[in-house]
């Protein structure tokens, strides 16, 4: 399975990180190696001293698609829950000054924390799903799919003119502002439809 990861698509964070508001959708890949299940706590790695929380909204495919028509999108994926796109900023500051491919900053075992799916069909709309993050009992992030740049609808159509979406891969829909770094011994609670979906640790 693929995990399939978009940039920027939230203004303030944009602004935050001062990169432009891009035109078309900022896609990424994470491998499967990267997912984290069950609330297993996350181990700070090695090579980075700045690494970042960036909760987001996390689609799981249903169905095989290619060249998906937006209108039908919606039938493309079951479920939904929030998931951290876990970043070595300091690595990914490093290769873009470069002008170099960022991927390892956001690829590496572990950085993809995924919480527990919820039916799409228990959700109000999709168009206003909330979610929102705290660390250590403090709130650190809050979104609202009705703030993205790129729809789900928008996202699924890019995607799948690149790759042939099969059942089981993600979609990682991109962080609000308020990221920040993490340290060790802090807990992580990511919250969809005020529904605690994930609980972990920072080791
Ligand atoms: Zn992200």
């Amino acid at each position: 399975m693929k995990i399939i990861c978009v940039g920027r698509n939230y203004q303030k964070h944009a602004a935050e990180l001062n990169n432009p508001v891009p035109e078309i959708p900022l896609i990424f890949l994470k491998p499967d190696s990267a997912i984290l299940k069950k609330n297993k706590p996350f181990f700070l790695p090695d090579f980075s001293n700045d690494l970042q929380f960036e909760a987001e909204l996390v689609l799981r495919i249903s169905k095989l698609g290619k060249g998906i028509k937006k209108g039908f999108a919606h039938r493309y994926f079951d479920a939904l829950t929030v998931g951290i796109d876990f970043t070595a900023r300091d690595l990914q500051k490093k290769f873009s000054l470069a002008g170099e491919p960022w991927d390892l900053s956001k690829t590496f075992d572990g950085s993809a924390p995924l919480g527990e799916f919820v039916s799409k069909e228990k959700l109000r709309s999709l168009s206003d799903i909330s979610f929102y993050l705290d660390v250590n009992g403090v709130r650190r992030q809050t979104g609202n799919s009705s703030e993205m740049i790129f729809s789900f609808g928008d996202i699924i159509a890019y995607a799948s003119r690149f790759y042939t979406l099969k059942t089981g891969d993600l979609i990682f829909t991109g962080t609000p502002a308020g990221v920040g770094p993490v340290k060790k011994g802090d807990n992580l609670t990511a919250f969809l439809e005020g529904q605690k979906v994930l609980d972990f640790f920072v080791r």
